[in-house]
C-alpha cells in the first residue's frame, strides 16, 4: 500500500504536534465516525483543537497527517513519561461508527500500516497498543468489539510477510558499510560528497534510519553522530 502524505502546516505545530518525539508505541484508535480518511484529516488539520494523530486509514487509502518525529494529542494521557501522547504514533481507523465492509477493509489496511511501522522502528508486537492502554477510554471501540487479539494477529501476519527470509532459522543478517572517511572535512555532507555518496536529505534520512537514528532532521548533533561512524568506517549501508 501507498502512504499519502498530507502533512500539517508548520504554523500549526504549536497546537497539533509541539514536541519532538522518541517513538515507543504504535497506538490504534477508531474514529467513532463515518468519515473518510481524507475528510478526517482535513477536519483535524483545519480546527484549532488540541487533538491530532499521525495517520487516518480508510478502506481505500492511508493518509499521514503529522510528521513521525513529533508528538500528537490522541491518547488522553497528557504528556506523561512513556505515555501514548508523548511516545506514540497514532493510527485512526475510519468508518468505525457504522462498521461493515469498508471498516473491515480499513482495519486490514491499518494492520498493514502498523506492521510496517513496527518493522521500520524494529519493534516487536508488544509495542502495538490500543488507546485504552493509556487512558480510561473504550477505544478502538469496534476493533475491540470484534476482538483485539484478532487485530493483533492480523498485524503479526503482516509482519511475517515483511520479515526477511532470515526468519526461517538462519538469523544472520548481512551488514555492509560505507567506505571509511579519512579526509579532513569537518562536515558530514562534504564527507559524503567526497565519497560520492548521495548526500541529499532523503538519502541522509535513510542512512540515519539504517544507523539507528529515528526522526533524522539534519541537526548538527545528528550529523555529528553519523560523521563519527563514517570516520570509524562503521556507517551502515543497510540495517
Ligand atoms: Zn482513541
Amino acid at each position: 500500500m501507498q502512504i499519502k502524505e498530507h502533512l500539517i502546516s508548520k504554523t500549526k505545530y504549536k497546537i497539533k504536534c509541539p514536541n519532538l518525539m522518541t517513538v515507543k508505541w504504535i497506538v490504534i484508535h477508531n474514529t467513532a465516525n463515518d468519515a473518510s480518511a481524507q475528510n478526517e484529516v482535513n477536519y483535524m488539520q483545519s480546527n484549532n483543537n488540541q487533538i491530532s494523530y499521525h495517520f487516518a486509514v480508510d478502506d481505500k487509502e492511508i493518509i499521514q497527517a503529522l510528521p513521525l518525529n513529533r508528538n500528537g494529542w490522541h491518547a488522553g494521557d497528557g504528556y506523561k513519561e512513556n505515555g501514548g501522547n508523548k511516545c506514540g504514533i497514532a493510527i485512526e481507523i475510519c468508518y468505525s461508527k457504522s462498521g461493515g465492509d469498508r471498516f473491515l477493509q480499513a482495519e486490514k489496511n491499518a494492520a498493514w500500516l502498523a506492521a510496517k511501522l513496527l518493522k521500520d522502528y524494529e519493534f516487536d508486537i508488544t509495542h502495538l497498543k490500543k488507546h485504552q492502554d493509556f487512558a480510561n477510554k473504550y477505544c478502538p471501540h469496534r476493533t475491540m468489539d470484534l476482538g483485539w487479539s484478532r487485530f493483533v494477529d492480523m498485524v503479526k501476519k503482516q509482519l511475517q510477510t515483511m520479515k526477511p527470509s532470515s526468519q526461517s532459522g538462519n538469523k544472520q543478517i548481512s551488514v555492509s558499510y560505507y567506505p571509511q572517511y579519512k579526509g579532513t572535512s569537518l562536515s558530514f555532507v562534504d564527507a559524503l560528497n567526497t565519497l560520492h555518496i548521495d548526500s541529499s536529505k532523503t538519502s541522509r534520512q535513510q542512512i540515519a534510519l539504517n544507523n539507528g537514528i529515528i526522526g533524522y532532521s539534519g541537526t548538527a548533533k545528528q550529523n555529528q553522530q553519523l560523521f563519527q561512524l563514517l570516520k570509524q568506517g562503521k556507517l551502515k549501508k543497510e540495517k
